[in-house]
């Protein structure tokens, strides 16, 4: 794995530098403090709480207190490490080796309040908001990403098998998302990507149903939304089963959801909006007269966030660009009886999506 041997890392955070230098450039921004974690965390490798990243004039400078100074050497360098004990004082004075007029910061990340004391601390530059520089580059993920991602999906797919056995009437929802974040566990993962979803019956009807003590019963259909998280990198995945024979309605909308994840998924090719990609999964819904019953978007892009750009929706005209990961997970809901969802993981190449998650089966189970 590039992530987990630091030579082999090394050259991919410098290409990240070098690029959001060149953005940096092209922008008009001179210095850019880097506050928000996983953008520390991608330019930089370091993986602990307390990390800052300055910009300035070509290069960049760490900064982080005593609790991390081995970390970082061990993580960080080549990069200079300044161990601080008053941040702002320290990137002042950095900041006033420097020529740059003009400090911008992550508006979307970096609360007013902390903005408003790093501006006193600053007498000589003024302070400027700057929104997404990083989360750009995030877009396009680097060998060492798709990497971590496919690694952290196939420990997934591992664990599927084990998930099937778990799912069964009498079987309480919150019981099976336990033992599911144990057994990622046991496969390398940090930890659970999000709280899973768990959704039998009606509760399935519920998009976001997070697992409750419910137990689940024959005859009903069961939502997996579930992700595991390795490396600061998440995966995204659901699958919904049967448990033996269900209504002939639930069944359908199994069938016409899968057909919407299927086309979406073929859809994918560069220079096709995301618009348009969710629009082949909505248009399959909605002609079957199920449009009003798909509330959501088609997906959204995953990384270092489980929820990051792009998101795949009707409101969005992103171009799918080679290196883009993203979900697609079209659904279908009705409220009191039931609901079907099917989330893939897909990187987009110039042949088309790939599926990350092509081993965890997707055709109607039922158990
Ligand atoms: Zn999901
Ligand atoms: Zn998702």
């Amino acid at each position: 794995m590039i992530i987990e041997d630091r030579d082999k890392f090394a050259p991919y955070l410098e290409a990240r530098r070098e690029k959001l230098l060149a953005l940096m450039e092209k922008e008009d921004v001179p210095a850019l403090v880097v506050t928000h974690l996983p953008n520390v965390r991608y330019l930089s490798g370091f993986s602990g709480t307390a990390g800052t990243l300055l910009a300035m004039d070509g290069q960049f400078y760490f900064f982080t207190d005593f609790r991390y100074m081995s970390q970082a050497r061990e993580q960080v360098s080549p990069l200079p490490i300044i161990e601080s004990k008053d941040l702002n004082a320290d990137l002042a004075r950095t900041l006033s080796s420097g020529k740059a007029p003009t400090l911008h910061f992550e508006a979307d990340h970096l609360a007013w309040s902390k903005a408003e004391e790093m501006k006193s601390s600053f007498k000589d530059a003024a302070l400027k908001p700057s929104k997404g520089l990083v989360e750009r580059l995030r877009l396009i993920k680097d060998e060492a990403e798709v990497e971590a991602l496919q690694a952290i999906v196939d420990m997934q797919a591992r664990v599927f098998p084990h998930a099937l056995r778990l799912i069964r009437p009498g079987a309480k929802e919150r019981d099976i998302a336990v033992e599911l974040e144990h057994l990622l566990r046991q496969e390398g993962a940090e930890g659970p990507a999000f709280d899973f979803i768990v959704a039998s019956g009606w509760r399935g009807a519920m998009p976001h149903g997070v697992a409750s003590e419910k137990t689940l019963s024959a005859g009903e259909l069961v939502t997996v939304d579930w992700g595991a998280k390795a490396w600061g990198y998440h995966s995204d995945n659901t699958r919904t089963m049967a448990l033996g024979k269900v209504d002939k309605e639930l069944e359908e909308i199994y069938r016409i959801t899968l057909e919407a994840n299927q086309a979406a998924l073929d859809s994918i090719r560069p220079g096709v909006s995301v618009k348009a990609v969710d629009a082949v999964a909505r248009d399959i819904i909605t002609k079957a007269g199920y449009g009003p019953n798909f509330g959501h978007g088609t997906g959204h892009g995953v990384g270092l966030a489980i929820h990051e750009r792009p998101p795949v929706s009707w409101r969005e005209d992103i171009p799918v660009e080679t290196g883009m990961v993203f979900t697609v997970e079209p659904g279908i809901y009705i409220p009191g009886k039931g609901g079907v969802r099917i989330e893939d993981m897909a990187l987009a190449t110039p042949e088309g999506a790939r599926v990350l998650s092509q081993s965890i089966p997707k055709h109607f189970i039922s158990i």
